[in-house]
């Protein structure tokens, strides 16, 4: 018998990395125009630490993110913020495993794991990102790379509503070369079914977004292709004029999903 399709909202989000000032509470502001526009879009942005407070105040239909938290609430660990110190300054959810961080801070996947289920713990959305580097999509495993990430890394815990799972694939980040179609709809086949083999019919609940070189021009090509839920936004996310069109795009995404046979 056909199942009922699971309730996936789009879902936009904004990674500002280690961008904006308080000059930049315009944009946050202007970005909050946008999403109530686009009402049936969950908007959100990971600004940077220092402006969660200020963002949180200002913006009203979007959410508010960090880009990562420590997986201990508190202790002797210099300059890292815990999950319940980001939903202090008024995060509702963060990014972890950033490719970024993993490269910078060799982040493994059992600490990713860990700082995701912290924050699933505390009551905070998370963005879980995987993504291959190039060498590995050239030599042909992409698909086994990040379905290992999903399997080593992705917390296993009952709040699955409340977890996403962003496809970056690191050569396509900053680029201005973002994923082929037929890449992008691979993969985030190979990702539900990882999700699948993790998380069993509950995988249908998770939100599968892709990152890499989104922009208003091809925002709505990628959030037609089946499995996309949404997208993780970096350069774009920065300004209005580039942000707000991505935002509209998502306003009329109903991409179909293999998730719906999976669901109970
Ligand atoms: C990112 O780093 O999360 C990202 C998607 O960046 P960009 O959109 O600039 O490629």
């Amino acid at each position: 018998m056909p199942h009922d399709p699971v309730p996936r909202p789009p879902l936009v989000v904004g990674n500002w990395k280690m961008h904006g000032r308080l000059e930049a509470m315009t944009v946050v502001g202007e970005i909050d125009e946008a999403a109530r526009r686009a009402p049936k879009v969950e908007v959100g942005l990971a600004v940077p630490a220092t402006l969660l407070t200020t963002a949180w105040q200002v913006a009203g239909a979007v959410k508010i993110g960090a880009q990562d938290v420590h997986a201990a609430d508190q202790g002797a660990h210099t300059g890292f913020l815990s999950a319940p110190m980001v939903k202090d300054a008024g995060a509702t959810f963060t990014i972890v495993g950033h490719s970024e961080r993993r490269a910078a801070l060799a982040e493994s996947d059992e600490a990713v794991n860990a700082k995701a289920a912290s924050a699933l713990r505390h009551g905070l959305s998370v963005i879980f990102c995987v993504g291959e580097p190039l060498a590995v999509r050239e030599a042909g495993h992409a698909s086994k790379f990040v379905a290992d990430q999903v399997a080593a890394g992705l917390p296993s815990l009952t709040e699955n509503d409340r977890l996403s799972v962003a496809y970056e694939p690191i050569w396509a980040i900053g680029s201005g070369r973002a994923a082929s179609r037929e890449d992008i709809a691979q993969m985030h086949m190979t990702l539900r079914l990882a999700c699948l083999a993790r998380l069993g019919p509950q995988a249908a609940r998770v939100r599968l977004l892709y990152g890499g070189s989104v922009s208003a021009d091809n925002a709505a090509a990628i959030l037609s292709i089946t499995d996309v839920d949404g997208l993780l936004v970096g350069g774009a996310s920065l300004k209005t004029d580039t942000f707000a069109p991505i935002i509209a795009a998502a306003g009329d995404y109903g991409a179909p999903s293999i998730a719906n046979l999976l669901a109970t």
